[in-house]
């Protein structure tokens, strides 16, 4: 049976759920399941720390598991990402007290830097060939500058509202994270792939909206222009003569600019949709 460790709390826990469940893993779940078997698939879910995550998978405990990019950079572990999920998105940032005028990585040398990414703190400035010192800590990294523990700081930033209420003033991203699906290193086979399959899938609809619209036959080429489609926009005949029916996908982030632009087009009746799965 095909074991999965999931975030059992935190930030990545309710997204990792809905991702799921919308992926066709049926399951219920009580308060606290340290485990579940899924109905429909033969597949068990493990609800861990999301820091344990790659341990698990690497380990062998687990064949896939979902955690921060940030938390793999980290880990060190030798495993592939097999999909980028899209949330839980933030940025480790290197991040210094407002009055400080540090601006490049050569400005660290022989500084302290506070921080629950040592790892990858030390690696980014050694690449850089610049010399630091980190200060691991778990957590309230923030007030690490205040109570002169360190200097300045390496953590993970989505708004940026943290820093602002801690006098602090980001200059430098160690790495851009997001929720991701890792395996061992290797093929991914059987059981995994169909999972990695319809995640996958998942991930890539919320990008899409289907569209649908009525135009003139004549208004076609106009609005293929402004929507291509995945291979091409299908176009269907109407019962009255000279009109057709236009479906095709835009990406989410467009729609707003997309349908002003089919309407002026000539398209009329445009109906904008979710989709649940896309496998391109
Ligand atoms: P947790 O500490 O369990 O809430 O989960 C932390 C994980 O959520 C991190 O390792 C990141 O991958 C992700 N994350 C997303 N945004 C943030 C943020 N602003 N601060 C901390 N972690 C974040």
């Amino acid at each position: 049976m095909l074991r999965f460790a999931v975030p059992n709390k935190g930030r990545l826990e309710e997204p990792s759920a809905t991702l799921l469940r919308e992926s066709g893993l049926s399951y219920e779940k009580t308060e606290r399941a340290l485990s579940v078997r899924v109905r429909n698939i033969d597949l068990e879910l493990l609800f861990v720390r999301t820091d344990d995550v790659c341990e698990l998978v690497a380990d062998g405990v687990a064949d896939l598991g979902i955690t921060g990019l940030d938390l793999l950079a980290e880990a060190g572990t030798p495993l592939q990402v097999v999909a980028e999920l899209g949330y839980g998105r933030c940025r480790l940032t290197v991040a210094v007290p407002q009055a400080m005028g540090l601006a490049e990585v050569a400005d660290f040398d022989g500084l302290r830097l506070a921080t629950s990414h040592p790892r990858t703190t030390g690696q980014f400035f050694a690449d850089a060939g610049v010399s630091v010192t980190t200060v691991p800590l778990r957590g309230s990294i923030e007030v690490a500058p205040k109570l002169d523990v360190a200097d300045a700081i390496v953590d993970l930033v989505s708004s940026g509202s943290t820093l602002l209420v801690n006098g602090l003033r980001p200059v430098l991203t160690v790495l851009e994270s997001q929720a991701v699906l890792v395996a061992p290193a290797g093929e991914v086979t059987g059981l995994a792939t169909e999972v990695a399959t319809m995640i996958r899938a998942v991930v890539a609809a919320r990008r899409k909206r289907y569209v649908l619209m009525n135009a003139p036959a004549g208004a076609v080429a106009a609005i293929e222009d402004i929507i291509p489609g995945i291979d091409a926009p299908t176009v269907v005949p109407l019962a009255h003569d000279g009109l057709v029916a236009v479906h095709s996908t835009v990406d989410s982030d467009e729609v707003w600019s997309v349908l002003p632009r089919l309407k002026q087009a000539g398209a009329s009746g445009i109906l904008v949709l979710p989709i649940q799965q896309l496998i391109p």
